[in-house]
């Protein structure tokens, strides 16, 4: 079987990080090289399909597989060994790449009790969770449903998944994996995953009646979040930083009332739409008292980190949403001086919605259904899985290609009336 995986350990994540990786985004014609070549953190290989490594593994043949914002950073070796999870066990050495997957089960080990052969299925836990272990005592976040957040410390010797999203096919632990519903398609349901972040954001700080957000970036997460906002919060006006053009229309499309585009005069437009007073201070700081009420920076760089705490009232929130892979270093006065709020989100566990508390991926379904979340338009690219290459400079070359979410698409491999 084919499989994509990254190697992370630490001295390519070194080479890569400290030479490849830099000089290609200075020079772009070194990008095949430092994104594809012999030194890059991203390595193909074709292995036997292994055995089943454990009782309650399945094996797994990928319908659609797709490209995430974040993958794009371990692509691009922009992980810093010095962040917090670095210093978790797992995260160095081979990393199979591809979570936002939908699949078949074709073979499932003889302790697999929740799934059977011919299911159709997304991913949504890791590999060392409780909830993906089947733990009878499972650790405080995932004894609530937040897989995301757990807590419980693998033994070494567990066995492991092989192959992932980015694989024809891959085995893994029947509790990393969602049944989906037949009334749910397989370009919605490899976007469950993908818009669990955003779901998850516009719950965890839910603007009030009249309240003014910006959601700050228009790529999935940006676009997901604020169909969710929408849905959370119908009385809310929402405002949306875009880069580029297409990213505005379907910005609007999707309920933005008003568009800042990149490049603009951003610190004006905040003021005015929000009747902020921009002041000035030396050497071009500039600051806004009385923003947004909420600001969803679902970009997740220094600069829009920065930017989202300036534009935000006093006691105001910033959700974090955006995933960034080394210390960043901006200014965070605004969070004592200005009492703001600064809160983060990570992927999908479970929610509190209407006195009930389901998993992210049921109430994302939910949402589908009552047509609060609306995915057409999402998946511009297609790609099989041999065109990784080009797959990938899709996703990262957004001025060049306009995508919006790159999916390979391995279904023609499927065996008939699957
Ligand atoms: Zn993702
Ligand atoms: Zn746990």
């Amino acid at each position: 079987m084919k499989t994509l995986y990254v190697d992370l350990s630490p001295q390519r994540v070194l080479i890569a990080g400290r030479l490849l990786g830099p000089a290609a985004k200075l020079v772009p014609r070194l990008r095949n090289q430092a994104y594809f070549g012999r030194f890059a953190p991203l390595q193909e290989e074709d292995i036997p399909s292994p055995p089943l490594p454990g009782p309650n593994f399945v094996r797994m043949r990928n319908r659609l597989s797709a490209i995430c914002g974040s993958d794009l950073h371990f692509v691009m070796a922009e992980g810093n060994l010095s962040i917090a999870p670095a210093a978790l066990p797992g995260t160095t050495g081979r990393n199979y790449m591809g979570h936002e997957i939908v699949g078949d089960i074709i073979e499932v080990g003889p302790e697999v009790t929740k799934v059977k052969v011919g299911d159709r299925v997304a991913q949504h836990s890791g590999d060392d969770t409780c909830l993906a272990r089947g733990l009878q005592t499972p650790c405080r976040q995932c004894a609530i449903g937040n897989y995301n957040l757990c807590e419980w410390e693998a033994p070494r010797d567990l066995p492991h998944s092989v192959g992932g999203g980015w694989s024809e096919e891959w085995v893994t632990v029947e509790g990393r994996l969602y049944p989906l519903p037949d009334d749910i398609t397989d370009e919605q349901a490899v976007l469950i995953e993908p818009a669990g972040s955003g779901v998850r954001a516009a719950l965890r700080h839910r603007p009030s009646p009249g309240d003014k957000v910006l959601v700050l970036g228009c790529g999935t997460q940006g676009l997901m979040t604020l169909q969710s906002l929408r849905a959370v919060q119908p009385d809310c006006e929402i405002t949306a930083l875009a880069r580029f053009d297409y990213q505005a229309d379907m910005a609007r499309r999707l309920g933005a009332r008003h568009i800042i585009m990149l490049g603009t005069d951003a610190y004006r437009q905040v003021a005015d739409l929000t009747g902020g007073r921009l002041y000035k201070g030396f050497m071009g700081n500039r600051h806004i008292m009385g923003g947004f009420d909420a600001v969803y920076d679902c970009v997740g760089l220094p600069r829009t980190l920065r930017d989202a705490l300036r534009w935000t009232r006093n006691r105001g929130t910033v959700v974090l949403v955006g995933v960034y892979l080394a210390p960043m270093h901006i200014d965070l006065t605004p969070v004592f001086y200005h009492e703001v709020n600064l809160i983060g989100v990570l992927a999908h566990g479970a929610e509190d919605w209407e006195g009930e508390r389901l998993s992210t991926f049921d109430l994302i379904v939910r949402w589908l259904r009552e047509g609060k979340l609306n995915f057409d338009g999402f998946i511009t690219h297609r790609f099989a899985l041999s065109q990784y290459r080009e797959a990938l400079m899709a996703a990262i070359d957004q001025p060049r290609s306009h995508s919006i979410k790159v999916v390979f698409d391995m279904r023609d491999q499927a065996p008939e009336g699957r």
